[in-house]
């Protein structure tokens, strides 16, 4: 299919795939036995401007398109979806300074993590919090000049790694969602600490933590915008994040179909109907799933106001895909399918993990169904 992606898209989707084949897919293998964080390789990808896509121009970067960060982060997975989360955990991270903060906050964090030299992550999820965003129990209390944080965030992506976060806490746990704010958290900030490090099924390669915060200090002044307004302004993030999500999902699957086709083709097993019938349906399902990533992220860059729907579509349906061409492409080479040396039983095992996160699978279709009640809601009542 053709997208007509325009120069800049063309020129970044070609540098994504170079530092893919040459750099990313030689120590894929390595990284996802040892679960073991590419620093070497992000910080590489910093100096060849990788990050810059995440930041508006006046801070460094090259301006913020979900279009661009859907291209890059697609073939970076189409090689390990584990070093392209690694990867557009920046993306997460700085989403909510790049829209929220305060010019200040913005001139001192976005320049860093335009060029890789800063890493930063997203920290919302708790034992208790994570599809009940709004039940996060890590609280900030206000006292001088600073806000004390306590709490523990789990499966946090690159929380030890990382240099900066954007940390949800309760500044008044009376006010539910509206009680929760945002804060800038540095990693050397007096009371943080990392936690247990998680060994997960696949995207071993983005490292996995809990970020623990015990009587942490944080400045006032990294209280991004006001309290209070820490939930709604995640919720708007997570709508931008999620066509990259897809993309990584997009990603693993384009990568276990050219898997399968190469074998199929080379064992002369393309004639047979039933492949013929399970590939024709595989291209399709991958096709379909970008139209629909590429469908969001120009939505959302167009400058629409309201794209939840059109973004939960673009993660659910991909991650849906992903896991079933993973599954149908193992089938379909037989025993050879289940050997580490072709790549597909880390594709389903990365594959899996793109149904769970940014907001698991069913709570895309509670979020879809809830805005297609909404609307009929509208057409009602006009
Ligand atoms: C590899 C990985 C990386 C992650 N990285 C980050 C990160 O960087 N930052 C961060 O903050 N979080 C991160 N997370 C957390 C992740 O986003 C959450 O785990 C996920 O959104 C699920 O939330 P939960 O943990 O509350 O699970 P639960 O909500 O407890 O999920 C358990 C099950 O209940 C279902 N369920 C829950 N509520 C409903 C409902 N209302 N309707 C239907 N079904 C429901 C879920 O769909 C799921 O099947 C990461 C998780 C993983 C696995």
């Amino acid at each position: 299919m053709e997208y007509f992606f325009n120069e800049k898209e063309k020129q970044l989707w070609q540098k994504a795939h170079d530092i893919a084949e040459n750099m990313v897919c030689p120590i894929r293998d390595e990284l996802d036995e040892k679960a073991e964080f590419p620093l070497g390789l992000i910080k590489e990808m910093g100096n060849q401007g990788m990050f810059k896509i995440f930041i508006p121009e006046e801070y460094g970067g090259t301006g913020v398109k979900i279009m661009d960060m859907c291209i890059a982060v697609e073939e970076i997975s189409r090689i390990c979806a584990g070093i392209a989360t690694a990867y557009s955990v920046g993306a997460l991270g700085s989403g909510p300074i790049v829209y929220y903060a305060s010019d200040e906050q913005k001139k001192k964090y976005l320049p860093k993590i335009a060029t890789g030299e800063q890493l930063c992550a997203f920290a919302l999820t708790e034992a208790q919090a994570g599809s009940d965003a709004a039940n996060i129990q890590t609280t900030a209390h206000k006292n001088g000049d600073y806000y004390i944080l306590n709490g523990v965030k789990q499966f946090i992506s690159n929380a030890s790694v990382s240099d900066v976060y954007t940390v949800l806490a309760s500044t008044d746990k009376t006010r539910g969602a509206r009680g929760i704010s945002a804060f800038i958290v540095e990693n050397n900030f007096p009371g943080i600490s990392f936690g247990k490090e998680e060994h997960k099924l696949g995207i071993r390669a983005s490292v996995t933590s809990e970020l623990v915060f015990e009587d942490c200090r944080v400045p006032k002044e990294n209280l991004m915008a006001k309290e209070g307004f820490g939930f709604i302004y995640t919720m708007r993030n997570f709508d931008r994040a999620r066509p990259g999500v897809g993309a990584i999902a997009l990603g693993i699957a384009q990568g276990a179909y050219e898997d399968a086709l190469d074998f199929l083709y080379k064992h002369d097993l393309l004639s047979n109907q039933y492949v013929q019938k399970k590939i024709a349906d595989m291209a399709t399902e991958i096709e379909a799933a970008r139209a629909l990533i590429y469908a969001s992220a120009r939505m959302i860059d167009s400058g629409a106001k309201s794209f939840s729907k059109a973004s939960s579509f673009s993660k659910l349906y991909p991650s849906d895909i992903a896991v079933k061409v993973c599954t149908e492409a193992i089938g379909l080479m037989g025993p050879y399918g289940t050997l580490k040396e072709h790549y597909l039983e880390k594709r389903l095992r990365d594959a899996k993990i793109t149904q769970i996160y940014e907001g698991t699978n069913e709570i895309q279709r509670a979020v879809i169904a809830l805005e297609i009640t909404r609307e009929m809601g509208k057409k009602y009542k006009a």
